[in-house]
């Protein structure tokens, strides 16, 4: 299953992600940090990353997801941990460069595919459920007011022992949020069909449990809906359920098939 999180910074995203991960046994993934590790090995090799073309490049990077046991995860680029470098200040002053770019954000796009081929995943970003996971089974957009977000990147900022204005960390954000909105590819957006979460006056643990309630209500109807399908399969073709199948299945729906069905 693929659960996506779309939202501008500082809504929370990754927070509740990773809970939620961890609460329903599935992996996270943070498209934000693939961006970040793009910008971060660019930096690192004297690249140039608004005069070059650095598709190349970035194609050739080896980047893995290690996920641990707590719902988090770590980033290797050719073997090395990046997790913390890539949240530097000046990864994150120049990151936006790398994500306006359309080939760059294919070649990112690609991995996070690949990345979760035949797994259950909460992907977090700008563009999970609106562009590049459209047929993801949950969506979400989280948001919260520019004060609320401006007062938590501060509170993270103090965590990491950096102090920042206030005022600053606010026209960061504003700064940042303009950027993701408006550039051509890849612009932060709500799905159509993502449930809009705003987080400005709720606790990480409330915004966790109203999200596992929607997913829990989708993974029912989905048990339904394979039920359905799979009664409805047995009336087309005369035969009799195959009791292992039934195991899996809602008892429920086993009450529909009688002998004089079959
Ligand atoms: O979420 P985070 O702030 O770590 O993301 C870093 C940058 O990557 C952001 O500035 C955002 O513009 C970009 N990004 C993106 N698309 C995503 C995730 C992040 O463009 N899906």
């Amino acid at each position: 299953m693929i659960v996506t999180i779309d939202g501008p910074s500082g809504a929370g995203k990754s927070t509740v992600a990773n809970q939620l991960a961890k609460r329903l046994g599935f992996r996270h993934i943070d498209s934000g940090a693939i961006y970040r590790a793009l910008t971060l090995l660019a930096l690192k090799h004297n690249r140039d990353i608004e005069g070059e073309d650095l598709s190349d490049f970035f194609r050739g990077l080896d980047i893995r997801y290690e996920f641990l046991d707590d719902g988090s995860f770590r980033l290797l680029v050719n073997g090395e941990d990046v997790s913390d470098a890539i949240r530097s200040d000046e990864v994150s002053n120049k990151v936006s460069i790398v994500a306006k770019k359309k080939e760059y954000r294919d070649i990112v796009n690609d991995i996070l595919r690949r990345l979760v081929v035949g797994g259950d995943f909460v992907l977090d970003g700008r563009d999970m459920g609106s562009e590049v996971f459209p047929n993801a089974e949950v969506k979400f957009y989280l948001t919260a007011s520019l004060e609320e977000r401006a007062r938590r990147r501060y509170e993270d900022y103090k965590m990491m022992g950096i102090e920042k204005d206030m005022g600053d960390v606010k026209k960061e954000l504003e700064e940042r949020d303009e950027k993701d909105m408006n550039r051509e590819y890849g612009a932060l957006k709500k799905a159509d069909d993502s449930f809009y979460i705003d987080t400005t006056n709720k606790k990480i643990k409330e915004v966790v449990e109203e999200m596992e309630t929607k997913i829990k209500e989708r993974l029912q109807k989905e048990e339904e809906s394979d039920a359905d399908e799979y009664f409805q399969q047995l009336l087309e073709e005369k035969r009799e359920p195959i009791m292992e199948d039934i195991e899996g299945i809602k008892k429920g729906k086993v009450v529909h098939i009688d002998d004089s069905v079959v």
